[in-house]
């Protein structure tokens, strides 16, 4: 990585902590998802970043991948994780908090040992580590609260405009002998009540390009240009393409979807119907140093 990009990296970083710490102030109880949603991007834009990804308010046993649809009329209740992406020219930021909106003792704990399990893991992490020490770090805070990681989520690499690059970070002790290298990465455990898994829920509406096509539509080839254009491969929703281009462009997206060009995720989860709780942070390991960007 040369000076360039780590600035890209670090004032996404800066970017993606003010639009976090915003958030802080706007997540209340009843708010509707919608609103928080659209404010937390504004303030991304406002702030000089572009979102690099929909902006995730997953409650109570949806562990991720959840984004309003432009239509949404739910409100914020229950354990709220408030997930926020933010690229500078495709160098991403990805972080994430947990919110307790129901004054739950037991949702505070789990909020706890999710940040616990990060900062456990931030303390370790840098070039050299393995991943086995990091899961392991992560599942032992996790496991002195007496709840247990989700064992099918994980932390990631990142590189430019590629949200989820190969590498996982786990949130359990996997006994890989695989080591950090220089890059960038997020480290994100989840904690729960219930049985540590996710399964795979309603389609989310969160989208992202898997290779550029032909679409037989002239109009969805117009929505596929401005996705290409706009997004790359990051990921992306029917609610902005809805703003952007009204109900045809819902139409639009099914085609493009149909002929295999993006991809759909889920929503996750939760197995045992357990609520969770998230905590995020995006390091920069070099081999002198270790940078947390969004804190
Ligand atoms: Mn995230
Ligand atoms: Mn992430």
């Amino acid at each position: 990585m040369d000076k360039e990009e780590i600035a890209k990296l670090k004032k996404a970083g800066q970017i993606a902590k003010q639009t976090r710490d915003y958030a802080k102030l706007i997540v209340k109880k009843g708010t509707p998802l919608i609103e928080i949603a659209e404010k937390l991007e504004s303030k991304i834009l406002e702030l000089g970043g572009k979102p690099a990804f929909p902006v995730n308010l997953s409650i109570n046993q949806i562990a991720a991948h959840f984004t309003p649809s432009w239509n949404d009329n739910s409100v914020a209740n229950g354990l709220i994780k408030v997930d926020l992406g933010v690229h500078v020219d495709g160098f991403v930021a990805d972080t994430a908090l947990s919110i307790d909106l129901e004054n739950s003792i037991e949702n505070k704990q789990l909020i706890d040992s999710a940040k616990s399990a990060l900062e456990s893991a931030l303390k370790i992490a840098k070039f050299g580590e393995t991943l086995s020490n990091i899961g392991l770090s992560v599942e032992k805070s996790i496991n002195s609260f007496k709840f247990t990681p989700i064992h099918n989520l994980s932390g990631h690499a990142i590189e430019r405009y590629n949200l989820h690059a190969g590498l996982t970070i786990p949130n359990y002790d996997t006994k890989q002998s695989i080591k950090l290298t220089e890059g960038v990465y997020a480290i994100e455990p989840f904690s729960t009540n219930g049985i540590g898994l996710v399964k795979d829920g309603q389609p989310s509406g969160i989208y992202n390009l898997i290779k550029e096509g032909n679409v037989r539509d002239t109009f969805a080839r117009e929505v596929l240009s401005y996705i290409i254009e706009e997004y790359e491969s990051l990921p992306f929703c029917s609610r902005w393409i809805y703003k952007k281009f009204g109900s045809r462009g819902l139409l639009a997206l099914k085609r493009i979807e149909d002929s295999g060009l993006i991809h759909s995720y889920p929503q996750l989860i939760e197995k045992g119907n357990g609520i969770v709780a998230q905590a995020e942070h995006t390091l920069i390991i070099t081999k002198t140093e270790t940078i947390i960007s969004t804190i």
